[in-house]
């Protein structure tokens, strides 16, 4: 696997595709359990950072990756901005200066966006939340020299699925107690479309 400019300029583009599809849909979501508006949040957010790097000529993965934070921090208010925000301004500095990168680098990366993403937000697995998502497929990624986009996809989609029988006890959800149970948390699936679409690059063009 790598992870080249070119390729992660692609997956922006096809996320930011991903969430304008699915905006409703992660808004249904939030209505449920949150205040209605993280499809909303997603949207705008990467419809700007996709804006952003679309135009720009990238040789550092570290610029193409702060550009894409500063564009969600100034487009998304809500708890998802920050978050993600963070997310992407981790991967910035742990790649500042790499072009294209393998899998030692980049579960690195990740795991110092998990990290960041869970400094920022305090919260620990099983509380409803992104992490939920994040936390088992980055130790996948990190802990498996030989992984599977089929298997990295489908370990997020199960992991997005069982956010739906946990009671939230971090963010807006919170708030409702046991009645955030039954639900699947929006930005855990929000997550989940993030590492899909991931996925489908990181072993494109192996030998
Ligand atoms: P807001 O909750 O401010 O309306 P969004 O609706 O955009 O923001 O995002 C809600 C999502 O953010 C939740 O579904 C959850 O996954 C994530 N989230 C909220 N608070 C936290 C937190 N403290 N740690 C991690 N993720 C969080
Ligand atoms: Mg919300």
């Amino acid at each position: 696997m790598n992870l080249t400019v070119d390729k992660a300029k692609k997956w922006i583009l096809t996320l930011n595709d991903k969430l304008q599809e699915q905006k409703m849909y992660l808004t249904e979501l939030d209505q449920a359990i949150g205040d209605g508006d993280h499809g909303l949040n997603m949207a705008r957010g990467f419809e700007e950072a996709a804006k952003r790097i679309g135009n720009g000529e990238y040789e550092d993965l570290g610029k193409l990756f702060k550009d894409v934070s500063m564009a969600l921090l100034s487009k998304v208010g809500g708890a998802s901005g920050p978050l993600y925000g963070t997310v992407f301004m981790k991967l910035s500095a742990s790649l500042n200066g790499k072009s294209d990168v393998g899998q030692e680098d980049f579960s690195r990366a990740l795991q110092s966006a998990l990290d960041g993403l869970k400094m920022r937000g305090k919260a620990q697995i099983g509380e409803k939340t992104m992490v939920d998502v994040w936390e088992p497929v980055v130790e996948y990624v990190r802990k498996t020299s030989d992984f599977q986009t089929d298997e990295l996809v489908r370990l997020a989609k199960e992991q997005m699925e069982a956010t739906k029988d946990m009671e939230a006890t971090k963010g807006r959800a919170a708030y409702l107690g046991k009645r955030s149970v039954g639900h699947i948390d929006p930005g855990a699936a929000s997550s989940y479309l993030f590492f899909e679409t991931l996925a489908n690059y990181l072993h494109e063009g192996d030998s």
